[in-house]
């Protein structure tokens, strides 16, 4: 108790973690009400695919614009609603704009699919699966042009609850990716047990992909293994030219990147993927 006491006054004596602390409250305070206010809204970065050279799909990053301090990076607040279990509200807006963007896309006769990060904790919400559907259907998205983004966590890993909720998404047609391959446990263990669709390898290993030895050999066997597993493979960050054309060779099937496009609105990408579309046409 004394350690917990002294931890909280060396705190409450740090000028800048006194700040960061009631900024992250006041944030956390006010996240419900900016959704319904429209001062949050998603950004759609686009997927290439690697074989076909078409945009196949994009991921949906949540983007606040506060109206005094200006945009927000989706980290701070995610992980803030993350610790306090306010990320349920956040996650089914993310959800229903992503699915209405790439229900839109699909209408206009382009094969997309959209990308939405979970957070783990939100797999012992017995409703997910429910709303998931009712979103799906509402808005005439096949369950198959959704993918769900992971990130690896112990309790995923160690299997019950979080797992057997996984299950009935992927029952439900939806696909699951597990986002930032590399950077959490990544043992061969876990990649068995997880009935995932995808994994997506973490920028930190494609940066340098071209002049690291290492990273080259962990992005290259990440893509045998899932290969031989029957996983697809994105990468993600991909900011260079160079990069881009390893990946294809060594038969990565999705690239995500500044170099392919930084995250957008939807009318951008629309636009995107029409030019794109007639330029292969012509
Ligand atoms: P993530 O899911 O790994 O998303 C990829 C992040 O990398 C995004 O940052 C994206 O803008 C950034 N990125 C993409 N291409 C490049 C590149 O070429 N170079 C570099 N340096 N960065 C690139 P962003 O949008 O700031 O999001 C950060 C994280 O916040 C996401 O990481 C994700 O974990 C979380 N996040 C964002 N939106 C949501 C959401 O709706 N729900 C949840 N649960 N988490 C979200
Ligand atoms: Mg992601
Ligand atoms: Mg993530
Ligand atoms: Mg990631």
């Amino acid at each position: 108790e004394e350690a917990a006491h002294a931890g909280l006054k060396w705190k409450y004596h740090d000028p800048g973690t006194i700040e960061d602390a009631s900024w992250k409250l006041s944030m956390l305070s006010q996240l419900d009400s900016a959704i319904d206010k429209g001062e949050v809204w998603i950004a759609l970065q686009p997927q290439l695919d690697l074989r076909t050279g078409r945009i196949s799909g994009a991921e949906a990053l949540a983007r606040w614009t506060h109206p005094e301090k200006g945009p927000i990076a989706a980290s701070e607040f995610v992980a803030a609603a993350e610790q306090h279990d306010r990320i349920g509200k956040l996650t089914d807006f993310v959800l229903e704009k992503a699915i209405v963007a790439a229900a839109e896309i699909n209408s206009r006769g382009h094969e997309f699919g959209v990308a939405v990060n979970l957070s783990a904790r939100l797999l012992s919400d017995r409703q997910l699966t429910m709303r998931v559907a009712a979103l799906l259907s509402r808005h005439g998205l096949a369950p198959k042009h959704l993918t769900l983004e992971l990130t690896e966590t112990t309790e995923l890993a160690e299997g019950g609850e979080a797992l057997a909720m996984l299950s009935r998404l992927r029952d439900l047609g939806v696909e699951i990716s597990i986002d930032d391959y590399g950077t959490g446990l990544s043992t061969l263990n876990y990649l068995k047990k997880i009935p995932a669709n995808e994994i997506k390898i973490d920028q930190s290993f494609v940066k340098g992909l071209c002049d690291n030895r290492s990273d080259r050999l962990m992005v290259q066997s990440t893509i045998s293994l899932a290969h031989s597993l029957e996983r697809r493979v994105v990468a993600e960050g991909v900011e260079e030219r160079e990069t881009l054309d390893t990946l294809a060779e060594m038969e990565c099937d999705l690239a995500q990147g500044y170099i392919i496009g930084r995250p957008m609105s939807l009318e951008s990408l629309m636009k995107r993927i029409v030019a794109d579309s007639r330029r292969r046409v012509a």
